[in-house]
């Protein structure tokens, strides 16, 4: 048994949302003692950062890039936590250039996409970072303790406790219990857990509780997007024209996606004056092409011959070199889509148990800006219940 405490409360996830969250908690709890498990290396998530071990001095956000708050309704809570952040100097104003391209290649900058609605932001320092400072803010009496690359595989709730295990088989006890991923209330469990049932199912059974019955009902009609991600860390020389330190986005439309295969390409400076280009694609043929490749390099020949054709009439971008360097990122579960599930599900009082992140109803659906909210009003809603 790793941990022979029984903590106040245990956090399930390191993404986003699970730092937002804790970091509100011990702002308001601050003699809680609380645990955070995660099955990464590090905090992030889905909005992290590869620090590559092979191509020495690179940091490239391999999922989300940046983050957009649309914020229609004006949520107050929301408001005021991105204000926050940009007074801590964690966060600053994206203004980079957002391109579409259209069919014929042609530059437009109309800022129309799920991604770059409303106002956007940028880490001032990495993705990864940015989930660092948030919980680390707040942590002032070192009150977390954190157990990375540890997968939870299985949940019990017993007279009042619940008691988790690792796939290592290390448990972990605590009073309170929360949840910012769905992997473990989601069919996708049974293949990626290897379990014959639905973690959560199996340790509150059907009609235990009404809020859970739902949640679980909800989650069925909620799938994920596959994704992937091409890392390219550009030789030495490489660049864009009229440089400058911003990132730069450029997004391809229906047909142009369906065409070249890619969805968005992302230009990231780098620290050491390198230029970094990220390339996402939720295109099946290319993921199945992915899964299926026998010859990895084969598949990464084509991503420089695809990237050189799309902007060969472009003046701005500069072509790539077959001697490229590219690691691939595959995203099992990059967004949630369908059914997002209604807020008023995120806390069960007599399971002790809430849940928080992209997967929730709202404008922010399968974005951070829904991860935040999501986070922010659990923390409200149980700030007085666990006192
Ligand atoms: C390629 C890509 C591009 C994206 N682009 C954008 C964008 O431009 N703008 C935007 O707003 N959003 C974007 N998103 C979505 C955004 O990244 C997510 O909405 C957000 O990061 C989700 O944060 P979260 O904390 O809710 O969840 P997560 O980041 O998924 O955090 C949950 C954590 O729980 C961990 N975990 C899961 N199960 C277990 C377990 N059983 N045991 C232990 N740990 C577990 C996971 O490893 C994960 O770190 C993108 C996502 C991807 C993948």
């Amino acid at each position: 048994m790793k941990s022979d405490v029984t903590y106040d409360l245990l956090i399930i996830g390191g993404g986003i949302s699970a730092c937002v969250f804790a970091s509100k908690y011990l702002k308001n709890n601050i003699t809680k003692k609380i645990g955070l498990i995660e099955i990464g290396r590090g905090l992030g998530g889905r909005s992290s950062t590869r620090i590559s071990k092979k191509y020495k001095g690179w940091k490239l956000n391999h999922g989300s890039p940046n983050f957009n708050i649309s914020n229609s309704k004006n949520n107050l809570l929301l408001k005021r936590y991105i204000d926050e952040l940009l007074e801590n100097k964690y966060i600053k104003i994206d203004d980079s250039d957002i391109f579409f391209l259209n069919e014929d290649s042609d530059l437009e900058t109309i800022k129309k996409s799920e991604f770059s609605c409303g106002v956007n932001y940028l880490s001032l320092d990495s993705m990864s970072e940015l989930s660092k400072k948030i919980i680390e803010s707040n942590n002032l009496k070192e009150k977390i303790d954190y157990y990375f690359e540890t997968l939870i595989v299985d949940m019990k709730f017993n007279d009042k406790e619940w008691l988790l295990t690792s796939k290592n088989g290390d448990k972990f006890k605590s009073k309170y219990l929360i949840c910012s991923t769905n992997l473990l209330f989601h069919k996708r469990s049974l293949k990626i857990l290897n379990v014959n049932q639905i973690p959560l199912r199996k340790a509150i059974p059907i009609n235990n509780d009404k809020k859970i019955d739902l949640l679980l009902n909800c989650l069925e009609e909620q799938t994920f997007i596959p994704r992937l991600t091409f890392l390219i860390y550009t030789n030495e020389n490489y660049s864009y024209k009229d440089y400058s330190k911003k990132q730069r986005y450029f997004y391809l439309k229906n047909n142009l996606e369906k065409k070249y295969r890619f969805e968005r390409i992302v230009f990231q400076p780098q620290d050491n004056n390198k230029l970094g280009i990220v390339i996402h694609s939720k295109n099946a043929e290319l993921i199945n092409s992915y899964l299926g490749a026998k010859d990895e390099e084969v598949l990464k020949q084509k991503i420089i011959t695809n990237f050189n054709k799309l902007f060969e009439d472009n003046s701005v971008v500069h072509k790539l070199t077959f001697d490229e360097k590219i690691s691939i990122m595959k995203w099992r579960a990059s967004q949630p889509s369908g059914l997002a599930v209604p807020l008023s599900l995120q806390f069960s009082r007599k399971y002790r148990i809430g849940f928080c992140g992209d997967w929730f109803e709202g404008d922010g659906f399968g974005r951070i800006e829904g991860s935040i909210l999501s986070a922010l009003i659990l923390e409200k809603k149980i700030k007085d219940l666990i006192k």
